[in-house]
């Protein structure tokens, strides 16, 4: 059976603590690999790597570390269709999904071949007698990544390339349950140029990550996955001097309202309910109709087409979703359906039982969707991250507003309207980070910045733009007199511009 071990100081280690955790290929249920899981030894090892080849990164001009940036996306175009199919064997993912995935990242490393520009300071000549002032934005060191299974591309780029852009050393731990391709991207970003020990993966599970969190030579950390352990990750960091952001679970509304187009909005929703089975942050598992009329042409309009979609594993280059990622997953999601229907909500397509010919042991789930969904019910206040829509009526604009509004999460959320007036209000009042107008994952582009509210983010900077840049540099503000600005003699009182 592969092991997959780690990979620390430029090349693969082979994992020493003897503890492994399966790695499952979803459409079939069979183990293909199993994965090391680090112990605080050989987590201290990789950032011993890190800070040791740290500073001579740092003081590698940003047009050099922009370079590497420009080889790797390069790299990754080229090695495009070896790296989705390395994806989607251990997500479950379509390999279309998963060129998404990469290309997502892929973007913020474009972005940060920028870096000459985005880490420039700021310089104010004559702030006093022959004073200049001047701030610099300097990397903090060693950085940490900490992310979940569902983007096992894009999300790991969102740290690591700011972070190395910005010239700070980075220990990534990937997710356990697909972890080769975080291991083939620090490959390849030796192959553009990277020094040894600036990029290490770190397999393993909570005592990787708990040693990440106390290591006192790691000085920032960035988590992405559930709110319960971002929660975790977030207090713990701070708690060991760490700067810290966290991002966390989330219940994407969508609200439709009496005059939007109806089949944009349908099949918007089919995309970003059921791509990639649900297991997107920015997954919509919300309908919100505004009025009984939009909600039962909706329905009418879902219903076939959930019916429909084509379920299949990853060699299936026709499918619109795959499996589910473990065997919890699954149960997990299922369990969910049954306590839909239990609470009373009507279930209108249910995807509990299904089988795919070949694939009996994967962990497929199909489409459903639930009509008359209440607030009240556990299937609205929980993330349930798997192929499964539930509609929720509202009979006016407020009453659709409020809902978002009032639950726990906060990340991303959308308005089908043709009306212009309701689209702005919407967007200024609503409590959410991300909001797209007649767009379903308004996930922003890589100049600009990923983040929610509420129990979705913790923390004060989001991921890529500009909030990345500052969150991977401190900033040092240098004040500079000159002998010929300086008055003879000692001066007591405080210095002001009086
Ligand atoms: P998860 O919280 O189970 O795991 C995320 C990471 O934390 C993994 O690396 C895992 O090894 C580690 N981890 C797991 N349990 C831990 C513990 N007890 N202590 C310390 N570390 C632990 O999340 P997941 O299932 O991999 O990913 C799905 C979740 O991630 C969903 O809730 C989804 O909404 C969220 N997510 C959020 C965003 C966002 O930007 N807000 C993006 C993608 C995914």
């Amino acid at each position: 059976m592969r092991e997959i071990g780690h990979f620390i100081g430029g090349k693969p280690v082979a994992g020493k603590s003897g503890r492994t955790s399966n790695v499952y290929n979803p459409a079939t249920g069979e183990v293909q690999a199993t994965v090391a899981l680090a112990s605080v030894e050989e987590i201290r090892a990789a950032v011993e790597n890190a800070k040791a080849a740290q500073p001579k990164w740092a003081a590698t001009n940003p047009q050099r570390r922009a370079r590497v940036f420009f080889k790797f996306v390069e790299l990754l175009n080229k090695h495009m269709d070896e790296l989705a199919t390395m994806l989607s064997k251990e997500h479950g993912k379509t390999v279309e999904d998963s060129k998404g995935d990469i290309i997502r990242g892929l973007e913020v490393c474009e972005f940060v071949c920028g870096i000459p520009h985005l880490q420039k300071g700021e310089f104010t000549e004559g702030a006093g007698p022959a004073i200049d002032m001047y701030s610099i934005r300097q990397p903090v060191g060693v950085g940490a990544g900490i992310t979940p299974f569902n983007f096992p591309a894009m999300i790991p780029m969102w740290m690591f390339a700011p972070a190395i852009a910005c010239g700070n050393a980075f220990i990534l731990k990937p997710s356990e349950r697909d972890p080769s391709l975080p291991i083939r991207l620090a490959e390849l970003m030796i192959e553009a140029g990277l020094p040894a020990g600036i990029l290490n993966v770190v397999n393993g599970d909570k005592a990787a990550v708990d040693a990440i969190l106390t290591d006192p030579d790691i000085a920032a950390v960035s988590f992405v996955g559930s709110t319960p352990i971002a929660r975790y990750v977030y207090g713990t960091a701070a708690m060991n001097g760490k700067r810290a952001q966290c991002f966390g679970g989330a219940k994407n509304h969508m609200i439709i309202m009496p005059d939007a187009d109806l089949d944009q909005a349908v099949n918007a929703l089919m995309g970003a309910g059921y791509g990639s089975a649900g297991e997107r942050c920015m997954a919509v598992s919300v309908a919100v109709p505004v009025g009984e009329e939009t909600a039962n042409r909706l329905v009418e309009k879902l219903v076939p087409k959930i019916e429909s979609l084509r379920i299949g594993p990853y060699t299936d280059d026709k499918a619109d979703l795959g499996p589910l990622v473990t065997k919890d997953a699954y149960n997990r999601v299922n369990g969910l359906i049954d306590r839909g229907v239990e609470e009373g909500a009507k279930l209108v397509v249910d995807g509990r039982g299904f089988k795919l010919q070949g694939y009996e042991d994967g962990y497929f789930v199909g489409g459903t969707l639930f009509d008359h969904v209440k607030p009240e019910m556990d299937i609205y206040k929980t993330e349930i991250f798997g192929p499964v829509l539930s509609v929720v009526r509202a009979k006016n604009y407020e009453e659709a507003l409020d809902l978002p509004m009032k639950h726990e999460y906060g990340n991303g959320v959308a308005i089908y309207t043709r009306d212009g007036d309701a689209a702005r209000d919407f967007a200024s009042r609503i409590n959410i980070g991300m909001i797209g107008v007649n767009v379903p994952i308004p996930v922003p582009l890589a100049y600009h910045s990923f983040g929610g509210w509420k129990a979705s983010s913790f923390g004060d900077l989001n991921q890529h733009g500009t909030d990345s840049i500052k969150f991977w540099t401190r900033t040092k503000t240098i004040t500079a007199r000159w002998p010929s600005g300086i008055k003879d003699g000692a001066e007591f009182v405080m210095p002001t511009m009086k």
